[in-house]
């Protein structure tokens, strides 16, 4: 019997079907009963040693020669509760199972385990970054003793190690869940992590001329329970409270890894992966964490600009009109762009058709998390019928096209023509239309620049490898005077179409036109766009030409033994 079948048991009193096969610490989070634990995460293997989620569990006793349920005074089933309390985390439910996870006997147990992690613990809450998101500090706030009765000098453990680029020790604070320990070990076979000597004296560590510093070294931060993983980056920079949490989609590669980002008064601090069972589980790279200092950079594009000179947003955009009515129009598209952008550039190469180039953008994919394909939103030009076939590295037919003098004007979203193998010569050719938020060749060599916004400053969809379709949300405004690209590309085709055209800045009225043209988008709303996506019309897509080989149903690492 698989996870599928499901099982009647009781957790506290209520009645409540789980799926065959799960754990109890998994049955009580679906009844919506917090069992505190510390080592237990839903996403590595279980090592039970933390004992924060002791609870009580028992099973309808029965007649051992008829079999039949003997019942209390009130017809109900007697239960035979076991003497000591089991670990949820490593017993699993089975029919008729009861569960008690708030008796005194439980609590008289968590109270007796947070007593003992406390004793050698620091307790340098006021000072420690873990603050407002520490789970040591929650817990002995509602399952500790309120007072300490150890009168002994603490042990005392190296407070700053700098265990590898990225992450900072604090062994004293450490409670030995092993969390830190599983993750190297089964999600990114790099197993540099163990514990040295015994006892009160057990102290976190690496392997002598080892470093934590492979690419997920900061996940072992957002798993730790408490302040001994630091991030180097983000300690001490803004206490948690402080920042506003947004959902956003990772850009680094099509894998599409969902993100929160966290922001305060304009300025990201910094992003932590949010949980996707389907794509990422609870995981991110390090390398994706980096990705906010593009919102920083001195070398963004922030100035609409025309033939060189500092323009305003409605003559650029009038500019932008006339060049391309003009004709012989070459269109770069970019794996870059949102779902939105890619589907309003659709409607202007219908209104001035052109050539369609792309830039294949790859990188060395790992087993993990990061694919081939550095772009977050490729798969959105092929639903939309932009793109046939994968994207080549070199733009060689745009290249003779503007040889032949067949394009006199390139529209370019984002990305460096010069990476595409075009030539400053050939630039030199044509009038270059560059909407991108990014100072690069392409931007020096444009007669037009339209200031775009990163990933952080707008709201839209990306489709990631899995054809998932998944939303992200401004986490910090642009800054003045810039608008979201969006609103750009609506204006272009209001000049372009100025009887009829539909297309709406705003996402929600815009989805409605994308929802009733593209076919395969047809029923999905942004407004309605579950947290975690969804797979469209999956079948359509089997024979992805972006695949190379590989299989489409992509499945997200999984650790759990
Ligand atoms: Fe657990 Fe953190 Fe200690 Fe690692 S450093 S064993 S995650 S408490």
């Amino acid at each position: 019997m698989g996870k599928n079948h499901l099982v009647l048991v009781n957790i506290d009193g209520q009645e409540i079907q789980v799926p065959q096969g799960i754990t109890m610490i998994e049955a009580a989070e679906i009844a919506g009963k917090e069992v505190p634990h510390y080592c237990y995460h839903p996403k590595l293997s279980v090592a039970g040693n933390c004992r924060m989620c002791l609870v009580e569990m028992g099973m309808p006793i029965k007649d051992r020669s008829s079999g039949a349920l003997i019942l209390d005074e009130l017809g109900k089933p007697k239960i035979g509760w076991m003497p000591k309390p089991a670990i949820a985390c490593n017993s699993k439910v089975s029919p008729g199972l009861h569960i008690k996870t708030n008796s005194a006997k439980v609590k008289d147990c968590r109270n007796g385990v947070m007593e003992f992690l406390l004793v050698n613990h620091p307790l340098d809450c006021p000072i420690c970054d873990q603050a407002g998101e520490c789970r040591l500090q929650e817990f002995a706030s509602d399952y500790g003793r309120g007072y300490s009765r150890f009168i002994e000098d603490k042990n005392v453990k190296p407070k700053r190690t700098r265990i590898g680029p990225r992450v900072m020790l604090d062994d004293e604070r450490c409670i030995l869940c092993s969390r830190c320990v599983r993750f190297c070990d089964e999600v990114v076979d790099d197993p540099v992590l163990g514990f040295i000597d015994r006892g009160s004296y057990s102290t976190l560590t690496c392997y002598p001329g080892k470093q934590l510093e492979n690419n997920y070294s900061l996940n072992t931060v957002d798993i730790c329970p408490v302040g001994a993983l630091t991030s180097t980056d983000f300690r001490f920079k803004m206490r948690v409270w402080f920042l506003k949490k947004t959902p956003s989609i990772c850009t680094e590669s099509s894998t599409g890894v969902n993100t929160i980002v966290w922001s305060r008064e304009g300025k990201i601090y910094r992003i932590t992966p949010r949980r996707n069972d389907e794509v990422n589980d609870t995981w991110m790279p390090d390398s994706g964490r980096q990705l906010h200092r593009v919102t920083e950079l001195e070398n963004r594009v922030n100035q609409y600009r025309v033939s060189g000179k500092v323009s305003n947003a409605q003559e650029t955009i009038e500019k932008v009109v006339a060049l391309l009515k003009a004709g012989k129009v070459g269109y770069i598209i970019s794996g870059h762009s949102s779902l939105e952008e890619q589907f309003l550039m659709g409607k202007i190469i219908k209104c001035i058709p052109g050539a369609i180039g792309m830039i294949a953008q790859q990188q060395e994919e790992d087993t993990i998390l990061i694919s081939k394909d550095a772009t977050p939103n490729l798969r959105g030009t092929l639903v939309l019928g932009l793109l046939k076939s994968p994207p080549a590295p070199k733009l060689s037919h745009i290249g003779n096209k503007i040889d032949l003098g067949e394009i006199k004007t390139l529209f370019v979203n984002e990305d460096d023509l010069l990476a595409g193998g075009l030539t400053e010569k050939q630039l030199e050719k044509v009038q270059i239309i560059y909407l991108g938020s990014r100072k690069n060749h392409t931007s020096k060599f444009a007669d037009i620049v339209l200031p775009g916004v990163t990933v952080f400053e707008k709201y839209g969809t990306f489709i990631n490898q899995q054809f998932r379709i998944q939303k992200f949300e401004a986490a910090i405004p642009p800054p003045n005077p810039l608008v979201d690209n969006r609103v750009s590309l609506v204006k272009i085709l209001k000049w372009l179409l100025p009887e009829n055209d539909p297309s709406s800045c705003e996402i929600n009225s815009l989805w409605n036109e994308i929802s009733a043209s593209v076919k395969a988008l047809e029923g999905i709303h942004y407004s309605k766009l579950s947290e975690f996506g969804i797979v469209i019309n999956q079948e359509n897509w089997e024979k992805d030409p972006f695949c190379e080989g590989k299989s489409l149903h992509y499945s997200p690492v999984n650790t759990r033994k």
